[in-house]
């Protein structure tokens, strides 16, 4: 029996991994929609009048061994790609693009909805039940449900067409990722580079099969570049990892991404026209809480040009740093993109007397996680239990049993934090199941992915404060899941409008640095010390250190990312050519490099989900500083009001109601935009 076919019984409802080959897949998704569609047309050809019920409530149950597969087929491809799994989703991405573009076009199931919708006050329906029929309503017509018989054809072939190109766009970048590796021979290549840096470097080299214990490899993931810039005294080294860093996706020949993306743009923009709006970005942002383009360029600006001023001083300080250390005159023109986190390293060891390394061995993986846990637990009352007796996909991942301070269940937690040459790179959450409270009570499984350097078996690994706040942010992602609920899936956890989406994330960082944390968790991995009080102040002391920087190198990619999509021709688009007039018609301050140069930028291409929407993160960072903000005005971080409240309307609701609604409720008011930049320094 094909396992994806059968029912589960194991515990918690979890994948039978070890019964799972990437062989199953083809004819599980094949009868799987087979399943799904006899389920949409009977629901769409019945002959009962159309009641929420037998429409919506059924419509939202359909498909639920399709949903199934599709979960772990993709978090499987993420995790643990291989060959069969890329193969697959070449085959597979288009057919169920195809599959659920013919479902939003499918005319009698959307008369029956948009009869409904059409009634809905008068339909004795709650709250939660009323955004099920709008949110299921809207999603049909943005799927093209009110076109023409011509035009839905046009819109089902490029939704069909997307799936390829976004399959395409992301194995090109994995590829790019993959097959780069810097091989360190020398004793001189390694100059600068602390013990921690050496032992990742020696595990990835162990992991790509290099023997040699000479031999040191640096990665294109991000916790491997972003060590060996700022650390490395070879220059050379540093400009030449960059290099490949910034051209990933842009080899020329049959793996380039810029012919793709070209496509991308102009599928997007024929299905926004068909729709009626002016272009995608249009159409992007007017099912967000932004709402319009406006909306969110003037919130770019806001921050972009005080960024940009500060950026310009902090390379100055640069220039000064790099022109004391080496005694040659550097002017800020001499600091470039390579140069920039080895200096600024330097400077602020140098302003304020703190280095990464000195506070590396203070983050610990396993105790910052114990840290996490803490911290959910304190503020919404949830218990874990490692389950050691689970096998997940990969020996490294560790289960989780979650439940209430009663001891119901809650989830379960999957926690995979290495990096391995067939993950994809970043961080991110996902599930394997999602909650829901139709068709039966059903509680999520999680997972949270991060790209850590291990250390070797006998040591523990540990983390730059820049992974322990990824750490603590994905895991707000997995909280906003685990804690949800909602009656239906389709607006449970992290379904939500997309720019709140980062709201239940990025607030959850602040946590990491409260004293009492710190003091409890962030424990020397040799002497067992808490962190000595002075470096605690150091590094609170330093939050708004380098913020110039960061919001530069990311509000640039935001705003070519919305300009990108406001174009209505692209026919003549040449992609470098548009990135750097597009940087300077902005006035890209010099020495930072976008953080995504668009050929290799997932976000915009692997998906529709972020294209158009990379402000995203700004736009959580308002509702995030202004709402941290209330519980430094009781001052108590564990506040249990405010914690109960951010539970119940932020945590727990999902899309059930208005994301500024639900704001409100816990915040007492509408965010102000200014703590988000004072908190930034800007
Ligand atoms: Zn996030």
């Amino acid at each position: 029996m094909n396992p994806l076919l059968a029912s589960w019984s194991t515990p918690f409802g979890m994948p039978p991994f070890d019964l799972i080959k990437p062989v199953h897949f083809e004819e599980a998704f094949a009868k799987a929609i087979e399943e799904h569609d006899l389920q949409v047309q009977g629901i769409a050809e019945q002959a009962d009048e159309p009641s929420f019920k037998n429409t919506l409530v059924a419509f939202e149950n359909a498909g639920q061994l399709l949903k199934r597969i599709s979960l772990t087929f993709n978090n499987l491809n993420a995790s643990c790609s291989s060959e069969d799994f890329r193969a697959i989703e070449k085959t597979w991405a288009p057919v169920l693009a195809c599959h659920h573009a013919h479902i939003f076009l499918n005319a009698p199931l959307f008369a029956r909805i948009d009869s409904l919708n059409s009634k809905i006050s008068t339909l004795g329906l709650d709250v939660e039940d009323q955004k099920l029929l709008r949110r299921h309503h809207t999603d049909f017509v943005r799927a093209g449900a009110r076109l023409n018989t011509s035009d839905r054809k046009t819109f089902a072939n490029n939704s069909t067409r997307l799936a390829q190109l976004f399959t395409q766009f992301s194995q090109n970048v994995l590829r790019d990722e993959s097959q780069f590796q810097m091989e360190l021979t020398e004793e001189s290549e390694l100059a600068g580079l602390p013990d921690f840096v050496l032992s990742a470097a020696r595990s990835a080299a162990i992991e790509r099969g290099l023997k040699d214990p000479r031999v040191h490899v640096i990665t294109l993931a991000r916790a491997s570049v972003t060590p060996f810039m700022i650390f490395s005294t070879r220059r050379d080294l540093r400009q030449k990892l960059w290099h490949a860093w910034c051209h990933r996706g842009e080899q020329p020949g049959e793996h380039d991404n810029r012919p793709l993306i070209k496509e991308i743009l102009k599928l997007r923009l024929q299905q926004a026209q068909l729709l009626g709006f002016k272009h995608f970005a249009d159409f992007a942002l007017s099912d967000t809480m932004a709402a319009t383009p406006e909306a969110v360029r003037q919130l770019l600006m806001r921050a972009w040009q005080p960024a940009k001023e500060k950026a310009k001083q902090e390379r100055l300080a640069l220039a000064q740093a790099a022109t004391e250390s080496t005694g040659q005159l550097h002017k800020a023109e001499d600091i470039q993109a390579w140069d920039w986190h080895h200096w600024s390293e330097k400077v602020r060891k140098a302003t304020h007397d703190l280095d990464e390394a000195e506070i590396k061995p203070y983050l610990q993986l396993d105790s910052l996680i114990q840290a996490m846990f803490d911290v959910a637990g304190r503020l919404f009352g949830v218990r874990f239990q490692p389950r050691s007796d689970l096998a997940a996909y990969h020996a490294r991942v560790t289960c989780w049993e979650v439940t209430d301070d009663q001891g119901h269940e809650i989830g379960l937690f999957l926690s995979d934090n290495f990096a391995r040459s067939n993950k994809r790179s970043g961080a991110w959450m996902s599930n394997y199941r999602e909650q829901t409270g139709s068709p039966l009570p059903t509680r999520p499984i999680v997972v949270n992915n991060n790209n850590f350097s291990s250390a070797p078996p006998d040591q523990p690994t540990l983390l730059s404060l820049d992974d322990a706040k990824t750490l603590f942010h994905e895991f707000g992602h997995g909280l906003h899941s685990l804690l949800s609920q909602c009656k239906y899936a389709r607006l449970a956890g992290i379904h939500v409008l997309k720019d709140f989406v980062e709201f239940p994330s990025q607030i959850f960082e602040n946590w990491l640095l409260q004293p009492e944390i710190m003091n409890r968790y962030a424990r020397h991995f040799v002497s067992n010390q808490a962190m000595p009080a002075t470096l605690m102040k150091k590094i609170l002391s330093t939050q708004t250190f380098n913020q110039g920087f960061s919001t530069v190198e990311y509000v640039a990619c935001a705003l070519l990312d919305l300009s990108l999509h406001e174009q209505t021709n692209f026919e003549m688009l040449d992609l470098d050519q548009f990135e750097r007039e597009g940087l300077s018609m902005i006035g890209m301050p010099g020495g930072i490099g976008m953080r995504h140069r668009l050929p290799h930028f997932s976000h915009l291409f692997s998906s529709n989900y972020y294209a158009s929407a990379y402000y995203v993160y700004l736009w959580a960072d308002v509702l995030v500083a202004d709402g941290f903000e209330a519980f430094l005005e009781k001052g108590d971080p564990f506040d249990s009001q405010l914690s109960a409240a951010l539970k119940k309307h932020v945590y727990e609701a999902g899309a059930s109601v208005d994301p500024m609604e639900a704001f409100i409720a816990f915040r007492g008011r509408e965010p102000t935009i200014e703590t988000m930049l004072r908190k930034r320094g800007l």
